[in-house]
């Protein structure tokens, strides 16, 4: 038969929408619909014709424009369940919100809201109104600022104060983050001169003391949080830049990168300087993310002394880097648990850094005993003892403790499971190690839980779950509160940020 009458056995447009509209339970848009019954069509009789293939099965069509409409009504940045164990996933989004975060940002999305308006005196306010006095409050800053994210806020600082000026930095602390963060880059982009002083593992106060000269405007620390120089190493503590900097009449600017508002410590992690500390020995200026382990929206946070800061507000480049009415509402959220003392409780990113080894192993054992009953002897599953990241460019050394549920699927390599759940829906995103694939309950929540075990059953079945995004998501909104997805990060060697 010829290739054109081969084509012809393809059925019309009308034939395969009529065929392919699902029927009661799913509503395709008609001109959608059609608009793929076509193409797909077109692409097969281009097959056929071209490349001398044979016409599909009704069927197959059928599937084909089916699976076309599925994933053209499905959002593609959706929720995903991180089984990782890295909280701070750069890649997932960092930090989960909290509850309250969510709530008080859906309530600023659906209508209006006094943005910049001071509805005390009926005129114009300040956007950044509504975080700076929580901000202050909460470091003892006389004042603050929020911009896009550390990125920027480092940006901002350094073109408002020390553009045409020289900037000393450690070559110790010249760090790159994810890529795209360096900070002799940054720093270009800003118009500030960079002078490096020391050496990659050393740096003292007399290599400063000999960079200082009338061009100079500031001495900027960089907390090299992605890494940590081992071995003999020096750098100039905080305390005594501020001495140098005051006899020389120049400012100290912090890039804490991080930016801890409590002190980790007393749960065992760190040690992490916070906020608070960094302004105490004196440091002018103090630069964090909201997203790491602040536990909030993506944004870059400035606090510091009121003089400087207004330097940046009245920057014009300040309108290029404002942030919009949801971070600002996360965050006033987020801070407000700091406020309350109830950080830990409240914020899913400290929560999920502070559960104790009991809880996780309570988690773990639960999990398996769900997977044990459903999957029977399709997949061993184990309980071994592991450690979770804090991820997100923070602690890099920290190895947190907790107890992973290892699967070690029959006929399967543990590479093709991964990539079934990765592709499920919801997305179950898991580490694979020595032919297991391991999910780390750190991150997981009661429902994400629940949810895992129907995908790890589907999968290793042979299938995909495909539930109905708009099910997921749901759930995923209701459950925000105790629960909130969290964030793996699939570099296992930059885990911080890419
Ligand atoms: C993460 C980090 C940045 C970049 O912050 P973003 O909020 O991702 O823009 C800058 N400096 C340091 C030290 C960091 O750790």
């Amino acid at each position: 038969m010829s290739d054109a009458k081969l084509a012809r056995q393809l059925p019309s447009v009308h034939e395969l929408v009529k065929k392919a509209a699902p029927g009661a339970e799913r509503h395709y848009p008609s001109g959608a619909l059609t608009a793929v019954a076509r193409e797909v069509l077109k692409l097969w009789r281009q097959a056929i014709m071209e490349r001398g293939e044979m016409p599909p099965a009704l069927d197959d069509l059928v599937q084909e424009v089916r699976q076309r409409m599925e994933s053209l009504l499905r959002l593609s940045l959706r929720p995903v369940i991180n089984a990782t164990g890295v909280v701070l996933h750069t890649n997932l989004g960092r930090a989960p919100l909290s509850a309250e975060a969510c709530a008080a940002m859906e309530r600023v999305a659906r209508g209006y809201c006094n943005l910049e308006f001071n509805l005390e005196s009926g005129r114009r306010g300040s956007r950044y109104s509504h975080v700076e006095r929580l901000l202050i409050d909460l470091t003892g800053a006389e004042a603050a600022l929020v911009v896009n994210n550390n990125a920027a806020a480092v940006l901002l600082v350094l073109h408002s104060l020390a553009r045409g000026r020289e900037v000393v930095v450690s070559r110790g602390e010249l760090i790159e983050i994810g890529g795209s963060f360096r900070i002799p880059e940054v720093m270009a982009q800003s118009g500030a001169i960079l002078k490096e002083v020391g050496t990659t593992n050393k740096t003292h106060p007399r290599d400063y003391e000999r960079a200082i000269g009338p061009e100079t405007a500031m001495l900027l620390k960089v907390r090299p949080s992605n890494y940590r120089i081992m071995g003999f190493t020096s750098q100039v503590d905080k305390e005594e830049l501020v001495g140098l900097a005051a006899r020389h009449q120049v400012i100290v600017v912090e890039d804490l990168g991080s930016g801890a508002l409590i002190d980790l410590e007393r749960h065992g992690i760190g040690p992490e300087p916070t906020v608070q500390d960094s302004l105490a020995s004196g440091v002018d200026v103090v630069t964090f993310s909201g997203d790491k382990l602040l536990g909030g929206p993506q944004a870059g946070l400035i606090v510091g002394r009121a003089e400087l800061l207004r330097t940046l507000k009245e920057n014009q480049l300040l309108r290029a880097l404002r942030v919009d009415k949801f971070t600002l509402a996360a965050l006033e959220a987020t801070l407000q648990a700091y406020v309350r003392e109830e950080a830990e409780q409240a914020l899913p990113v400290l929560r999920m850094l502070t559960a104790t080894p009991a809880i996780l192993q309570q988690r773990a054992v639960e999990l398996r005993r769900l997977l044990t009953g459903r999957l029977g002897h399709a997949c061993a599953v184990d309980l071994r003892r592991g450690s979770s990241r804090v991820g997100g460019g923070a602690l890099p050394m920290e190895e947190l403790p907790t107890t992973l549920v290892e699967l070690r699927p029959a006929g399967l390599s543990t590479v093709a499971l991964a990539d079934r759940l990765r592709r499920s829906d919801p997305p179950v995103l898991v580490r694979i190690q020595e032919e297991a694939v391991l999910l780390d309950p750190r991150t997981l929540t009661e429902e994400e839980i629940a949810l895992l075990v129907e995908v790890v059953v589907v999968a290793l079945a042979g299938g995909i779950t495909q539930k109905k995004a708009s099910n997921f998501e749901e759930k995923a909104i209701s459950c925000a509160n105790e629960a909130l997805y969290d964030q793996p990060e699939e570099d296992q060697d930059d885990p911080d940020c890419v």
